[in-house]
């Protein structure tokens, strides 16, 4: 037994969790004094009773106010960004401050494929958004967006605090990595949670996630909750009731809150892998492809904040690419050098033996394919990562092909790990020789 868990076991309980730990047990409610006291004395309180106590809400949830006020306690639980009040003091100019339509905030809950940040962020900017961001790395068989920016030479994610300021309200955008310290109190339940089989509850999930937003700044959030295989979540009426959840907490604290639910069966966009993901994130704001899931995606988050016609305009004008130019220079990156520092030494096409209609394409096989040949764990729990490396499609779910067409190219480094990367992508293929349907991107707004 280690020292740190003899010294959990040997804390008394604390008398007034207890109450809190039968009240919910037996489906009663907490008033938000209780919230309160709870997560602001986090420390008298040991493991065991945190977690029978969110064993409780599990079973017996949370209701609306609860939730809100679990996570407005769990946001104040540390540092708390306040950009907006250092806006309105220090931008100087009521021209430079009526440009400023909030300090957006984008949270995804994880998908194969998903590069919309690095697009949708300098769009947003460029349509006068400050857009003020820390995100996350790979996580199993998702990507991160700060390892696919990383991807490009010279950029850096590791900010102080000052300078992550500075740079929003010289250019409005800023994405650094999780390197402060945003909500502790979700970090230490979040952890117990991991532990103890109770990360499954709709109220936590959605405390959790709004929490470390507001820590972080936004005052508008716009939230892309995945559903389908390569997703966290498979389950269409959980994503809805989840995405429903961290709306109404959103509206209850005052905070302009717009999610979208969104299909994960198959990868997002033409590829997977961080150097691909991010040169197809730059070539959307290029105004190239705009056929496909990946564009209509920013195209329709973005229009959830702004018309229709502004966001085209943003992209068709340049406007947004110029952000994107702006921001990775500021971050010290050089968008020159991307293709050259991402190119691939090796490239294997796989091509359809058959007439056919793609009818699925698992976007979870594909992400745990191109996770295995571009990440080599190292000891220590880091990785060494061939940001070259990954998969672009040719043929996706409804696409016919023929004998001899492009179903998809793997990129890599090591030639002898390309062949089984491909083998499992094409596993992840079913065909059919009936017409598929194109799959829905959005399956619901709020
Ligand atoms: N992501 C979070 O930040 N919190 C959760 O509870 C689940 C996913």
């Amino acid at each position: 037994m280690n020292s740190s868990k003899q010294a959990q076991d040997s804390i008394a309980a604390n008398p007034a969790m207890m109450r809190l730990i039968e009240d919910k047990r037996q489906g009663l409610t907490h008033s938000t004094d209780d919230i309160y006291w709870m997560i602001n004395n986090l420390n008298a309180i040991p493991d065991y009773q945190l977690t029978a106590w969110l064993m409780a809400v599990c079973l017996n949830g949370l209701d609306e106010i609860e939730t809100q006020e679990l996570t407005r306690a769990m946001a104040y639980s540390g540092h708390v960004l306040t950009l907006q009040r250092h806006a309105e003091c220090d931008l100087g100019g009521p021209n430079k401050r009526s440009a400023n339509r909030g300090f957006v905030d984008k949270h995804s809950t994880g998908g194969v494929g998903d590069k919309v940040t690095i697009a949708l962020a300098p769009l947003l900017a460029s349509l006068g958004f400050k857009v003020s961001k820390f995100s996350g790395r790979s996580l199993g068989h998702t990507g991160g967006t700060i390892d696919k920016l990383e991807a490009i030479p010279g950029f850096k994610t590791d900010i102080s605090m000052k300078d992550f300021e500075k740079q929003i309200e010289d250019i409005g955008i800023c994405l650094a990595g999780q390197t402060l310290e945003f909500a502790p109190a979700d970090k230490r339940l979040y952890s117990l949670r991991d532990r103890s089989a109770t990360v499954d509850s709709i109220p936590l999930i959605a405390s959790s996630v709004m929490s470390k937003k507001i820590a972080g700044g936004a005052d508008v959030i716009l939230l892309d909750v995945k559903v389908g295989s390569g997703a966290f979540m498979k389950d269409l009426s959980y994503a809805k009731k989840l995405a429903k959840q961290m709306v109404a907490i959103g509206k209850g604290l005052n905070l302009k809150t717009r999610a979208v639910i969104t299909n994960m069966d198959q990868p997002l966009g033409d590829t997977v892998g961080n150097g691909l993901e991010l040169i197809e994130a730059i070539e959307c704001l290029e105004g190239k492809n705009k056929e496909g899931d990946f564009y209509n995606l920013i195209y329709e988050l973005a229009s959830l904040l702004v018309s229709p016609v502004e966001v085209r305009d943003a992209i068709d004008s340049g406007k947004a690419y110029v952000k994107l130019q702006e921001w990775v220079e500021a971050q010290g990156g050089d968008l020159e050098k991307v293709k050259e520092a991402n190119t691939a030494k090796f490239s294997l096409e796989i091509k359809s033996t058959k007439e056919a209609y793609v009818q699925e394409l698992d976007a979870l096989a594909v992400g745990k394919a191109v996770h295995e040949l571009a990440y080599k764990a190292l000891e220590g729990g880091s990785y060494n990562i061939d940001n070259s490396a990954g998969v672009k499609f040719k043929a996706k779910i409804g696409d016919k092909v023929m004998p001899g067409d492009l179903l998809f190219t793997v990129f890599g480094n090591v030639e002898a790990e390309m062949q089984d990367c491909a083998d499992k992508i094409i596993s992840a293929y079913i065909f059919s020789e009936k017409k598929v349907k194109q799959p829905k991107l959005i399956y619901k707004t709020y």
